[in-house]
Formats: C-alpha cells, structure tokens, sequence
C-alpha cells in the first residue's frame, strides 16, 4: 500500500494529511495557522514541519510514502512548479522554485495544483461527481474557483490553467474584478459580491431584518448573516440569493454548453445556501439551454466539504488523473 500526503495551503490555514488514494480515507490530519505575510521560506517551513507532523502521527514508514500534493491558493505553472499569483499570501512566489524546493526539503516526488482544481478531483472521485465521465465543479467563497473533468481526467490546459469558471463573463460592462477582467462570475456570486448587495439592500432602507441582525453594525454582514435571513423568510434576503444564483446559471448554462456535463457540482461556504442558490441556477439553466440536454444535467452540492482539497492534493500527487 502506497500513501500519498495531501497538503491545503489556505491564506489562513495550513492543512496536510496523510491519505489512502484508493479510497480517499485520511489517516492522519495535522492544521495551523498559513504565516501568511512572513514570505515563502516560513510557508516552505511549516508545510516541510507539518509533514514531518503527519508522517509521524501516520506510523508509516517514509518508503510507504508516493509523494506529496499541494493544493495552492491561486495560479500554478505546472510545468515549472511555481505558483504564479497567491492574492492571499505574502510574497514574489514567481521566483520560488517551489516545487523543487519542497521536494529537497522533505524527500519526497512533489505535485502543485490549484486548489479548486483539487478538490474538483476529490468530488469526482469520491463525492459528487462520482461515476461520471464529464462535470464541472464551482467552489464559491471569497473567491469563485473551478475545475473540469473531461472523458475521465482533469482537464488541465495550458500550464493548468483550465477551469477558472468564476472568471467567465456574466455581465459584458460588468464590475472590474479583481482578475483584471470585468463582469465576472465573482463579482456576483461570491461571499463578498451577496454581503455587498445585503449592505446596499440595508442603506437603501429596503424591507429587511438582516440590519437587526448585526445590530446596524455593517462590517459585521457576511453571507452567513444574509443566509441566516434568507432562512427566516425575509424577501429583500431571499432576493439576493436569487439573484447570485442566476448569474451562477449563465456560467453553469456557458458550462453545459462547452463540455456537456453529466453533473456540475457546487461547493464551498456559499453553497450552504443549498438550492436557495442552486434553484435559481438550474431555472436559468432551463430557460438559456436548448442545444444539449440541459434536463440530464445535474446540478449538485458538493459532497466532501472542507476534506476534499486534502483528498484531491494526494489523489494529484498520486497520479490518478493522469492516463
Ligand atoms: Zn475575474
């Protein structure tokens, strides 16, 4: 039996784990906090001593260890095994061989790849993409991430740059974002894009509690917070959910389109909307389709949670993706 080691490099937290890749069970999970303004050679440390953490707490033998995959928070070059952009972590990652780096530092045969891009692997393997040949995964946060899995395999692209779903275009003279483009997905339905219209909503004196929830404090509204008010029935709450669910249709429609998926599965905290996001996507699905069969097309939460980019990392490393 071969490990492999899956490592969730976050802006805020660090996560690794030792992971079966035949059947996505973890043995052994160790977190802490991403130094995430103290530059790439205290990154490098802690991912290099969280390893050192999970290998030890795994009572395997380094022999019985692949490799290691990690999951990065932004754009990888994965031919030259360098992140490109990590909007959240400090540093001129550019000029960090990180790849090579990591793989002199703990001994082991090391594997970048986007984080989205990971756990779009787990959910297709594991969760809810699977037995499906063809799905599209949008993990929605702060930021809206993808991944594509085409005719059984991650489909990578140029460099791994395929799947950036939350950077297509959903508004032509759209908001500028902050990917240089305008008019994104991300303006629209990310966790910072709902609390934006929820402020709007609430200095506009519209018919809404979600003021009262955060006692008028405005810093404090979240998606949580406008979540929480959707789930009381209040309308204006409601509205914006519906709102960013239908911008998340026309990517999802732009999506079918493209590759003709069997499953499109919808992760991260924004997903814990549940169909008060994904009923208004799939309704606009059903009004934009019509030249595949929209209505064999499942449009799904994500199965795996917070686990599925430790999972996806290893099952990278492990090389199932590749033919
Ligand atoms: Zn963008």
């Amino acid at each position: 039996m071969t490990y492999f080691i899956g490592v969730d490099l976050g802006g805020t937290n660090l996560r690794a784990a030792l992971i079966d890749p035949a059947s996505g069970e973890r043995l052994a999970v160790r977190k802490m906090a991403t130094p995430n303004r103290a530059g790439p050679a205290a990154v490098i440390d802690s991912i290099s001593q969280l390893i050192d953490e999970v290998v030890a707490a795994g009572q395997v033998t380094r022999e019985a260890i692949g490799g290691a995959g990690v999951g990065m928070p932004g754009l990888v070059d994965l031919d030259r095994g360098v992140a490109l952009l990590l909007p959240n972590i400090a540093g001129n990652w550019p000029e960090v061989m990180l790849r090579d780096v990591l793989e002199r530092r703990i001994g082991l045969p090391v594997r970048l790849i986007n984080d989205v891009r990971a756990i779009t692997l787990a959910e297709w393997r594991f969760g809810a993409g699977k037995g499906v040949d063809t799905m599209a995964c949008y993990a929605i946060g702060t930021g809206i991430g993808g991944g594509v899995v085409v005719n059984g395999r991650l489909h990578l692209g140029i460099s791994g740059s395929a799947g950036e779903l939350g950077h297509q275009v959903v508004e032509p003279n759209g908001a500028p974002c902050n990917c240089g483009g305008r008019g994104c997905l991300e303006m629209y339905a990310s966790g910072p894009a709902i609390a934006a219209r929820a402020i709007q909503a609430i200095v506009q004196r519209r018919p809404t509690c979600m003021g009262e929830l955060v006692d008028q404090d405005l810093n404090r509204i979240t998606v949580e917070v406008v979540l929480q008010a959707a789930r009381m029935g209040d309308e204006v709450a409601r509205t914006i959910f519906e709102q960013a669910g239908a911008y998340l249709g026309i990517a999802v429609a732009n999506t079918l389109l493209t590759i003709s998926p069997r499953k499109v599965v919808v992760g991260g905290g924004v997903a814990a909307a549940g169909d008060l996001l994904l009923d208004p996507a799939r309704r606009t699905v059903r009004e934009r389709v019509f030249l595949m069969p929209a209505d064999r097309v499942e449009i799904v939460p994500a199965e795996l949670g917070n686990d599925a980019g430790l999972i996806g990392a290893a099952l990278w490393a492990a090389g199932k993706a590749l033919p």
